[in-house]
């Protein structure tokens, strides 16, 4: 890996998310040799990939270099590397680019769709965790629109219209959103040919309401934000198989749809050497304790949506969401500079700041621990907390700037098929 030797106490960071990103600027100036690998050279704001895929952004205004993050930093190293194994006896990782030892270990590789064994559903159903799959989205929806002009068939035009989001968290709630402001803004003008009145937005929650982490008050105001846009909410239906076309569910509902987007439950990213069943709880997070030190390791450590740490006010472990994963990141960072400076180290208290969803145009939901409001004020407060919480400057302005013309222009220019995305079963359809 071309690493040199130091004098100071080698930590790797495995992941340039949210967390990885704020430990390793938290070690920036301390006497450690900090390395950080990730699969991708960017770091993923993945709470607007939603807009990628709906073409309401461009997907480089939602990614930053990891290089240019951390530049400048001092005993800094960053490589482009899938790490693919832990030896915690030999202290050493194995990696596409090749092996290297730490002293200490941080985990930081966050979390993946979980289509709960539904290899159907993998199959044919559509993920959102990354860029590359924003993209696919994307493709996949304007393609849908492309093939339903040409088709002659009703029912084939109206499956290509209909859209089935899985999971009523803010993610399915935000596309949908997202998904229902394009019908009723952007079809009729590029489809004047086509009767998009007839397209339908689905989604689908398991549970008796949407948002169910947040508030009952948000969860109906959303609610009905989604309906006066002619979202279709469908509640205590949970959706069981998908053959590209047919959606099943555990009730009488089904709908016939070319696309269904899985929002509904994601797992952590285990790596092997440190699977362990006894390691692992619910989701495959690994244990840590109040340090973040992975159970039974002084010297390894995980850090957010990867991790579990158990509360009293957290008894299943913290949310996994972005804030929690920064402030175990930051102190972390603080720990382990003690750590090294041989001092006690601190446990982690994380300190929640609230959540919220947006729910379209003038619309979002904003739990704080004091107050709850929604509307319009809240979705002001959503676009200032999410332009603040972006990573690089030219990414907020590039933001902001799309923001302000989509909302005067009513549009949503990165409706580009770059990358054109065939469903399997569309494809032998067609040849
Ligand atoms: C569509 C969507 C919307 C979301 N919306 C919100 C929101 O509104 N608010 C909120 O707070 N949270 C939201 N979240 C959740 C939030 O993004 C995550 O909780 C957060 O990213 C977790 O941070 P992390 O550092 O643990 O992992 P991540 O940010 O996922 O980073 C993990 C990194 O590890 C790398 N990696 C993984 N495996 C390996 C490997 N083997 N080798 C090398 N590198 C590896 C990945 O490439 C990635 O860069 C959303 C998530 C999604 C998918």
């Amino acid at each position: 890996m071309n690493i040199p030797q130091s004098s100071f106490p080698r930590i790797i960071i495995i992941g340039g998310g949210f967390g990885g990103i704020a430990l390793a600027k938290k070690l920036s100036g301390k006497d450690v040799q900090v390395l950080l690998l990730d699969k991708h050279n960017y770091h993923t704001f993945q709470p607007l990939l939603y807009q990628v895929s709906t073409g309401g952004l461009e997907p480089d205004s939602i990614a930053y270099p990891i290089r240019k993050v951390l530049q400048g930093y001092p005993n800094f190293y960053f490589r482009l590397a899938e790490v693919t194994q832990i030896d915690t006896e030999k202290r050493r990782l194995e990696t596409n680019i090749g092996g290297i030892a730490y002293d200490y270990l941080v985990v930081a590789t966050g979390s993946q769709t979980n289509f709960f064994g539904n290899q159907n559903i993998e199959s044919y159903g559509m993920a959102m965790k990354t860029v590359p799959q924003s993209l696919n989205l994307r493709s996949l929806i304007l393609e849908n629109f492309e093939q339903a002009l040409l088709t002659d068939d009703l029912h084939e035009r109206d499956a290509l219209m209909n859209f089935v989001i899985v999971g009523g968290g803010p993610t399915g709630v935000e596309l949908a959103g997202a998904l229902a402001e394009i019908k009723k803004g952007i079809l009729p003008k590029d489809y004047p040919d086509l009767d998009t009145r007839r397209a339908q937005i689905n989604l689908v929650q398991g549970s008796d309401r949407i948002l169910p982490a947040m508030s009952e008050v948000a969860s109906r105001k959303a609610e009905r934000f989604l309906e006066k846009l002619g979202v279709n909410v469908w509640k205590d239906v949970r959706v069981s198989d998908y053959d590209g076309k047919q959606v099943t569910t555990n009730t009488d509902t089904s709908f016939e749809a070319c696309t269904l987007v899985w929002a509904a439950g994601v797992k952590a990213v285990s790596i092997k050497g440190l699977d362990a069943e006894e390691l692992l709880s619910r989701g495959s997070r690994l244990k840590v304790n109040h340090f973040h030190q992975v159970e039974g390791f002084e010297e390894i450590f995980a850090i957010g949506d990867v991790a579990q740490m158990e509360t009293e006010e957290f008894p299943e472990g913290h949310p996994m969401m972005a804030q929690p994963a920064m402030q175990q990141g930051e102190s972390l960072g603080e720990n382990l500079a003690r750590l090294v400076e041989e001092k006690p180290m601190k446990p982690f208290k994380y300190k929640d700041k609230g959540s919220m969803a947006t729910v379209g145009r003038n619309k979002a939901v904003v739990d704080l621990k004091k107050f709850k409001f929604q509307g319009v004020f809240a979705w002001y407060v959503w676009m200032f907390v999410h332009l603040y919480f972006l990573i690089g400057f030219r990414n907020r302005v590039v933001v902001f700037i799309n923001w302000v013309y989509n909302y005067i222009k009513f549009d949503r220019e990165a409706r580009l098929i770059i990358r054109p995305f065939k469903k399997e079963y569309q494809v032998s359809k067609k040849t």
